[in-house]
C-alpha cells in the first residue's frame, strides 16, 4: 500500500471527501468540528479494494443493528477492518443507510448535487486507487435513525457537539474513506453541513510492547 504520513489532522471540508491509508494497529479519529455532522465513512483493505467493509456482515458478526463500542467491523470476506474503541459523541451511529448519490438528489429535484458516492470515488482515486464500482454500505457515524416499535426509521438531526468525536483502530492495512455528508434535504445535517476532521493516531503503546 501506498505509505502516507499525516503530521497534521487532515480537514474534510463540508460536502467533500477524504481518503487516508491506515496500519494495522494505527487508529483514526473522526472529529465533528462544527457539531451536528453526520460522515460516511467507508473502510477497505489497502492492499485489495475487492475486500471492503460491509455492513451486512458486520451485523451478522456483532448481532446488532448498530455500532457498539469495543465491537469490530468485519468485510465481506468477515475478517475484522476495524474496532470501534473511543466515543465522546452521544453515541449514536448508523449502519443502515446507504451513501446518498446522484439518483437521490435526481429524486428530490436537485440533480448535480453534492454526494457521498461521487466523494468516495473521487477520494479513492485521488490517493492513486482505482475508482471502486460499487459503492458499499458505510458506517454512518453521528447519524441518528432510530427504529420504531413498528420498524419505520426516522432520519433525525445529528445530536453531536462541537469537538465531538469517535476513534477506529485498524485491524489490516487499510484505506479509509470519509465524506462529510452534504444531504441538506432531510435534517441529518441540520440542513447545514459542515466539515470533519481527521486525526491519525499511532498505535498504542500497549500494542507496541507486544
Ligand atoms: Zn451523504
Amino acid at each position: 500500500m501506498t505509505v502516507l504520513s499525516y503530521p497534521e489532522p487532515v480537514t474534510v471540508p463540508a460536502r467533500q471527501a477524504r481518503a487516508v491509508t491506515l496500519r494495522a494497529g494505527q487508529s483514526v479519529r473522526i472529529t465533528d468540528v462544527a457539531g451536528g455532522q453526520v460522515g460516511d465513512v467507508f473502510a477497505y483493505n489497502a492492499d485489495d479494494l475487492s475486500e471492503h467493509h460491509s455492513a451486512a456482515h458486520t451485523r451478522t458478526h456483532t448481532a446488532r443493528l448498530f455500532p457498539a463500542l469495543g465491537e469490530s467491523f468485519v468485510t465481506n470476506r468477515r475478517r475484522p477492518i476495524l474496532t470501534y474503541t473511543a466515543d465522546t459523541s452521544p453515541g449514536v451511529h448508523d449502519m443502515l443507510i446507504a451513501a446518498c448519490d446522484p439518483e437521490r438528489y435526481a429524486a428530490y429535484g436537485d440533480p448535480g448535487h453534492a454526494n457521498c458516492a461521487d466523494n468516495l470515488r473521487r477520494a479513492v482515486t485521488e490517493l492513486g486507487y482505482a475508482a471502486p464500482l460499487f459503492v458499499p454500505q458505510p458506517i454512518n457515524v453521528f447519524m441518528r435513525i432510530p427504529v420504531a416499535d413498528d420498524q419505520t426509521l426516522s432520519w433525525l438531526e445529528a445530536a453531536t457537539a462541537p469537538g465531538d468525536s469517535i476513534d477506529f483502530r485498524a485491524e489490516m492495512d487499510c484505506l479509509i474513506v470519509v465524506s462529510a455528508c452534504p444531504q441538506d434535504h432531510n435534517p441529518i445535517n441540520g440542513a447545514r453541513p459542515t466539515p470533519l476532521a481527521l486525526t491519525i493516531l499511532p498505535a498504542s503503546s500497549e500494542e507496541n510492547r507486544r
